[in-house]
């Protein structure tokens, strides 16, 4: 560690940033951020995408969204269910929302001009720590190191630390290591140089040291401590749950709901439905939900599908069942609104993946209402 420290104290850059650099310039994968012109705005842009998704998956996302939102203007003139329209399926829309109501911003208090350092990037909604660094030394050059998981991981193995890079003293630790050293490199390039040997050399399992630009500096390849390094901190148990959720049919339209924005996937359209309970069947669950949830009173005509879906933090198994109106107003209890649709302008509304994929399933029925003429009683569905 000590050497380290020693190496990134040195006034010009130490040479495993040299080395590292030049791995870059010939390694590098040609993503569509990474073509010129790079201007601030694609840089955010990408920076947001790429937080929490892979970059091949954010890729293909990245050049329909500049093709809508080409600079912040745009981005800020379009509706927020415009924007949510384009990204939907990269999930975790809050960076949807966020980098919306960060180019609304940017257009109001500086004049459509994006914030040149971290500390005034950190004031705009959705710019954490990593992406303000990351979009401050990419997009305008300032020394910050942006760490990211994959930085994080090089330098735990690089500078063979023993305790996790959950903790925030690491962290810190890390940023003092690594501030010198982006004092006296190109910084974007450094930055960048990091994660991406994050991404195909020093990878969470199997690091390819053999290839790497920072084997003779690096001292977890010294001591032979690559493969069991970072410590990793004890798996936490995923939840499940079994969701029941109704497409409820009233003269040939469906019911949808808008989830309010302070909740996870926020601002997505969504069917009625919600967690079926302890001995509850799913039949029981959605007409329950339903009820609770729109103050309408309806009958279950007949399964639709089943779709497995896994979040972040936990994973659902949705249970769709095509449901007949029998009773009631439709209002939004616990949605932003409610609303009947035609089927054929589901298309227009940006959904959460799976309820897409229920909509899919529609489809494939002819996007008409279950034939079923009688009511499914639970005791006949007691399976679901
Ligand atoms: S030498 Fe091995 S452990 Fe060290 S940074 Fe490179 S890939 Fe990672």
């Amino acid at each position: 560690m000590d050497a380290a420290i020693e190496q990134s104290n040195a006034p010009s850059a130490p040479v495993w940033a040299e080395e590292l650099l030049g791995w870059f310039q010939t390694e590098q994968r040609p993503f569509p951020w990474r073509r010129r012109p790079q201007t601030p705005f694609r840089t955010w842009v990408s920076e947001v995408m790429l937080q929490q998704t892979r970059a091949e998956t954010a890729a293909t996302y990245f050049e329909r969204f500049l093709a809508c939102f080409p600079d912040v203007s745009a981005l800020a003139a379009a509706s927020q269910e415009e924007v949510l329209r384009v990204w939907e399926g990269l999930g975790y829309y809050a960076r949807a929302r966020n980098l919306h109501a960060a180019a609304r911003l940017v257009v109001e208090r500086y004049g459509g001009r994006l914030p040149r350092t971290e500390c005034e990037l950190r004031k705009l909604p959705g710019l954490g720590p990593y992406t303000a660094a990351a979009v401050a030394s990419l997009a305008f050059g300032e020394p910050v190191p942006a760490m990211d998981g994959n930085v994080l991981r090089v330098m735990a193995r690089f500078l063979a630390l023993d305790h996790s890079v959950r903790e925030a003293g690491v962290r810190e630790y890390i940023r003092s290591v690594l501030a010198p050293v982006l004092r006296n490199v190109t910084p974007g390039p450094f930055n960048e140089a990091l994660m991406e040997l994050g991404a195909l050399v020093c990878t969470p399992r199997g690091p390819r040291c053999g290839d790497c630009p920072l084997r003779t500096a690096c001292r977890a390849h010294a001591e032979g401590r690559a493969a069991e390094l970072p410590v990793r901190p004890p798996r936490r148990r995923i939840p499940h749950y079994a969701v029941a959720v109704g497409i409820v049919w009233k003269e040939g339209k469906v019911l949808i709901g808008r989830r309010r924005t302070d909740r996870m996937l926020g601002g997505l359209w969504e069917f009625p439905g919600g967690k079926v309970e302890p001995g509850e069947s799913p039949v029981e669950a959605v007409v329950r939900e339903i009820r609770e949830e729109t103050g309408i009173e309806v009958a279950v005509v007949d399964r639709l599908c089943t779709v497995k879906h896994a979040y972040t933090h936990f994973r659902v198994t949705l249970t769709a069942f095509e449901c007949r109106w029998e009773a009631g107003q439709a209002v939004a209890n616990s949605a932003d609104c409610v609303r009947w649709v035609n089927p054929d302008d589901l298309a227009d509304y940006p959904f959460p993946v799976a309820n897409r994929r229920i909509i899919h399933a529609l489809a494939l029925r002819g996007g008409r209402q279950a034939d079923g003429a009688g009511t499914c009683q639970n005791s006949s569905m007691g399976a679901w």
